[in-house]
């Protein structure tokens, strides 16, 4: 018997969970399934972003019910029409196999005749932003009057967009008796309110520590002069060759700004606001969902719907007003139990609303310095080396081997590794040799962690090694990995970055030889590990590299490479660390497929005002 069959599911609802390939419920399943199907009670659910929550309500209300009977009974409220869309193709999944039970999404922005039109039919289920539904009710096209079921999905977002009396007044006309299942991320006052006004002694179902951050993110900042702000979001992107991030700015016209500066510097990137039509913001989530775009740089409200797994990186680029917002930006992160990280570009003056957020997240941030050029410069080569390793070969290329075959042939294997790798690599080395660091120097001590070495601190030695994320490490792990194996104290591993196929560390010079001896004669699962000293020592300011005129340039030497096919293989192996199992994986079979496609500079539907200009100013490649 699986875990679900153990959770009272009926045969139909087994077999759709089969097909989506769940393997084990997730907490908030196992905690909220059993009770909602044994009781008629009113329930609030609090747990983090990506934990399943739309199952966790979805599967017992699909078996209550009564598929026989057409009349609506039950209606699903949620904050954005993506998430509307996202819920109702969900419900349809789980549904698939009970014959008869019809489930409509209303939401603003498509015809509402046809919404209408849809619901007349028979719609047991109806998933509704609170604005289109009121109207719909206004105009008598809906009828709430029988439902035995309501639920409050993403009630935070909700009221932190404003919908508080929309959802009184479309509650006003559902009956008293029915159930009433609100689910959240976070508790905040007007949520609390929600319950204490609207429910009849509801259940509690806590998973993980109310209102903290998800704990699958890590939060790091970055202190910048003011002026540098952009150059350093070219630079973490640098650093993160398969970032995949949503970046935030505080205005509709930074977030245009911002977009379409990057896209000139031929970055995989657009932007999201208020100010572009349905189509056009249709248009870009398809293409970051597809990863045609690496970076969606996107204003709080704009982004409050995006749902997308396996996002990376969210960017703070100007901190939020509200600084609770924060949460629900971070959020956007580290979902369905991955690894994200949350980082905050940030100027001294704003230095003070770190701690203010710690607070609120309940959650240290790590102080980070902006990569060195030749930082980046390690990472894109090393990352290039691991492309090529990982390439999936088309044979249509065999038939031009001779001819390549002929021109290459008085060069050594060495020759032609050294040559391939510096065809991308020459790029980054010639943009990065003119440019300054970016470090603002820290407002003091206050902020730093006060164990571990920092610049000035001079002389450390740093390591590049052969692991990293796709073998499951994360920062601290493998600090943690390291010093075990090295026999090392608490606080002589420092400086860990992990990036996907390898990682830096730092260590006190005279570890040095320890640190080779040990790690070269080791291997992991079978697999030999290769520790090199790298030439940088991961602290900006001490890479003598400082020059003040040679900043900026407009140009990135990035290109608008396929960089999608090892990024799919990452992906996949990180589904591994997933905190719940998923057999094979619709994201990993469709979502990701999608990216296979050679990349195009302009793979987004029409969003962009620069669209065309980007095609004319991304770098060439020489
Ligand atoms: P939340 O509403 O809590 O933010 P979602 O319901 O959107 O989370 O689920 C996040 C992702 O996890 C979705 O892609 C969903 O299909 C997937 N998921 C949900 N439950 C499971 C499970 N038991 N096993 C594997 N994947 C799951
Ligand atoms: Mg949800």
């Amino acid at each position: 018997m699986n875990k679900f069959e153990q959770l009272g599911l009926n045969e139909s609802l087994l077999k759709a969970i089969g097909d989506l390939g769940f393997e084990n419920p997730s907490e908030v399943q196992e905690k909220a399934i059993p009770t909602l199907l044994e009781k008629d009670t009113d329930i609030v659910a609090l747990a983090q972003t990506g934990t399943g929550k739309t199952a966790a309500f979805g599967f017992p209300l699909i078996q209550k019910i009564n598929p026989e009977n057409r009349n609506t009974q039950a209606l699903i409220l949620s904050p954005t029409r993506e998430l509307c869309l996202q819920i109702t193709n969900e419900i349809k999944l789980y549904s698939k196999y009970v014959k008869g039970l019809h489930t409509v999404a209303v939401y603003g922005g498509a015809s509402i005749t046809e919404q209408a039109r849809e619901v007349k039919r028979g719609a047991q289920i109806i998933v509704a932003t609170p604005g289109r539904m009121q109207d719909m009710i206004n105009r008598g096209l809906v009828d709430i009057s029988k439902i035995d079921f309501c639920i409050l999905d993403e009630a935070d977002e909700m009221l932190n967009m404003g919908f508080y009396d929309d959802i009184v007044s479309i509650l006003s006309t559902s009956p008293d008796e029915k159930s009433t299942w609100l689910f959240s991320a976070t508790m905040p006052q007007e949520v609390a309110r929600i319950a204490k006004e609207f429910m009849r002694k509801p259940l509690e179902i806590t998973v993980g520590t109310k209102n903290s951050g998800s704990s699958t993110v890590s939060h790091e900042f970055y202190l910048v002069n003011a002026r540098d702000r952009y150059e350093a979001l070219k630079r973490l992107a640098d650093a993160n060759p398969d970032i995949f991030s949503v970046v935030f700015c505080r205005t509709k016209r930074d977030t245009q700004a911002v977009a379409e500066k990057l896209i000139e510097d031929g970055y995989n990137a657009a932007a999201l606001h208020g100010d572009l039509s349905q189509a056009q913001r249709d248009g870009v989530m398809k293409s970051f969902r597809n990863r045609q775009i690496q970076m969606l740089v996107a204003t709080d409200v704009a982004a409050r719907g995006i749902d997308v797994d396996n996002v990376t990186h969210v960017i703070n680029y100007q901190l939020p007003d509200e600084i609770e917002t924060y949460n629900h930006r971070s959020g956007r992160t580290g979902r369905a139990g991955k690894l994200g990280t949350s980082i905050v570009i940030i100027t001294k003056s704003e230095l003070r609303k770190i701690s203010a957020i710690e607070r609120i997240i309940k959650q240290k941030f790590e102080e980070k310095t902006i990569p060195s050029g030749i930082e980046i410069c390690e990472i894109q080569l090393f990352h290039l080396a691991n492309r090529i390793k990982d390439v999936e070969v088309d044979h249509e290329i065999d038939s031009y081997l001779p001819a390549i075959e002929e021109v290459m042939k008085d060069l050594t294997k060495e020759e032609l590794i050294k040559k391939m790798v510096s065809v991308e690599f020459n790029r980054f080395i010639n943009y990065y040799k003119k440019n300054r660091d970016l470090s603002a120097q820290s407002a003091g001590n206050d902020r730093r962690d006060s164990s571990s070495p920092r610049p000035g601190d001079n002389g450390a030695t740093r390591y590049f090694i052969n692991i990293g994320s796709r073998d499951n490490y994360d920062w601290m792990s493998l600090k943690d990995f390291l010093r075990d194996t090295l026999g090392l104290g608490r606080d002589d591993v420092f400086k860990v970055d992990v990036k996907e196929g390898f990682s830096f560390f730092n260590t006190a010079p005279e570890h040095a030889e320890t640190v080779m001896d040990i790690l070269n004669s080791f291997t992991l699962q079978g697999r030999r590990i290769n520790v090199e000293i790298s030439k940088n020592d991961g602290y900006d300011k001490n890479s003598g590299r400082r020059d003040h005129n040679g900043r900026g340039g407009g140009f990135s030497p990035r290109g608008g490479g396929d960089r999608s096919s090892d990024r799919n293989a990452r992906s996949e192996r990180r589904g591994s660390g997933e905190s719940f199992g998923r057999s094979g994986s619709r994201d990993g079979g469709s979502r990701d497929g999608g990216s296979r496609a050679p990349r195009r500079s302009d793979g987004f539907g029409g969003g962009n005002a620069s669209r065309s200009s980007s095609r004319e100013k991304r770098p060439r490649r020489s």
